[in-house]
């Protein structure tokens, strides 16, 4: 299978999965703000721009939907990030609703990906949405980001420390860094292997 980049299109934004078009699979990316996510689907489709579209006004606390070139039928969600503290309450309230809403019904979502801080994580938040999804049987599994903040000598125990919080195998997490590349072609490899 090929690990060339991923070639994303932005289809369109929705404050409500009622409001994607129907696709056969989907797969969703969801994290706590700055946790790497627009950096990630940079690097799988090989862009700087790609994810700036979820990242302008208006659209950071939307469902992003972007298609695979070629593909009618199959796409990736880029979910707002959750923990971002400067938006106003009525979204900060209104926001796990519609993500909820989205995790739970939408019909094409066959996978989860949940970012979380390879350097640092998981934080609370990223356990508590770990265990919202594994709760509600909602297919899912972890990529660690930003492996190269540590440093090689405490990789491994890193590694351990970031599965065993998670409640996951060492083996399940995706370890990926943006800024050396590792992991990313296993990454894309992985997304379609989900979309096929
Ligand atoms: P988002 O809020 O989850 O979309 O996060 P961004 O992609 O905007 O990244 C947040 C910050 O982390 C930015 O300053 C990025 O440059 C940095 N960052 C993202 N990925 C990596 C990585 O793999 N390694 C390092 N060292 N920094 C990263």
């Amino acid at each position: 299978m090929s690990a060339s980049p991923l070639r994303l299109r932005f289809i369109t934004s929705a404050s409500a999965f009622e409001q994607l078009p129907e696709l056969r699979a989907e797969v969703a990316f969801v994290g706590r703000s700055n946790v790497g996510k627009s950096s990630l689907v940079n690097a799988l489709a090989n862009t700087r721009q790609l994810a700036r579209v979820s990242n302008t006004p208006g659209r950071t606390q939307l469902i992003n939907l972007f298609g695979l070139d070629g593909r009618d039928d199959v796409g990736l969600v880029d979910l707002p990030g959750y923990g971002y503290a400067k938006v106003p309450g009525r979204i900060r309230r209104d926001w796990p609703e519609m993500i909820e809403g989205y995790l739970l019904e939408r019909d094409s979502l066959v996978q989860v990906f949940v970012l979380v801080d390879g350097a640092i994580g998981p934080t609370p938040l990223d356990v508590q949405m770990l265990e919202w999804l594994r709760a509600n049987q909602v297919p899912h599994s972890v990529v660690a980001t930003k492996m190269d903040k540590v440093k090689s000598s405490r990789r491994d125990a890193r590694r351990r420390d970031l599965a065993a919080g998670c409640d996951l195998e060492r083996g399940d997490i995706v370890w990926t860094s943006t800024s050396n590349g590792a992991g990313i072609a296993d990454l894309r490899h992985l997304v379609l292997a989900h979309l096929a």
